[in-house]
């Protein structure tokens, strides 16, 4: 079974997919984080084409045998990385690796595209949204740093990812939307595996 999670910046994608793949004991692809692995490997002058980019458990994300994760989540790699999914080659590449991870597995992969392009044929799908304002409240209790510039980047990376030619962010006709503003990360884990249990049964699978 594949359950797709999209939405914008911040608005718990990683949270919600995270618990959900623990939950149920599916794999958790944060491709979010393989865009931030390019970006990074652009920032170090590493050939992205050539590096061997995996996703391990837990959505530990590994460059060539190297564990990165930790090294992606801060302000440059959040603006690198929406930069860098503008780019058609990148995407084309990163499509097809996403695609091969979840080929015969049960995966919970969240991001933008997931409903629309990487697997149009996901048994569930949801879009998370919430409002600028609270994405960048939560952000801003997460990683601290300044509330206006946090805002900003948000919109300048919504904007980007809402208005590219290629695979830009938006709801699957079949998507179920979720507007988080004023629930609780509980709340909305709850909701979506009520969800999932309707569709798929009580086996889940
Ligand atoms: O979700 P996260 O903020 O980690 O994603 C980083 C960037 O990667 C986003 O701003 C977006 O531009 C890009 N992205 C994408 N398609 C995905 C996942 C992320 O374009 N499926």
């Amino acid at each position: 079974m594949r359950i797709a999670i999209d939405g914008p910046a911040a608005a718990g994608k990683t949270t919600l997919a995270k618990r959900l793949a623990e939950e149920l004991g599916f794999l958790f692809v944060p491709t979010g984080a393989m865009y931030r692995a390019v970006a990074w490997a652009v920032a170090h002058g590493i050939d992205w084409k050539r590096a061997n980019l995996e996703v391990r458990d837990g959505g530990k994300i590994f460059l060539d045998g190297r564990d990165i994760t930790d090294e992606l989540t801060n302000p440059e790699i959040d603006e690198l990385s929406s930069r860098v999914a503008v780019d058609s080659e990148v995407r084309r590449h990163l499509v097809a690796l996403q695609r091969e991870i979840a080929r015969g597995r049960d995966v919970v992969m969240e991001g933008r595209d997931i409903g629309t392009v990487v697997l149009p044929d996901a048994e569930v799908k949801i879009f998370l949204w919430a409002t600028p304002e609270e994405r960048a409240r939560r952000r801003f209790r997460e990683r601290g740093g300044d509330y206006e510039r946090i805002l900003e980047a948000i919109k300048r990376r919504d904007e980007r990812d809402s208005t590219r030619a290629d695979s830009p962010l938006r709801p699957a006709e079949d998507a179920v939307v979720i507007d988080t503003t004023g629930k609780s990360p509980d709340e909305v884990f709850r909701m979506v595996l009520l969800l999932v249990e309707e569709r798929c049964g009580k086996d889940r699978r």
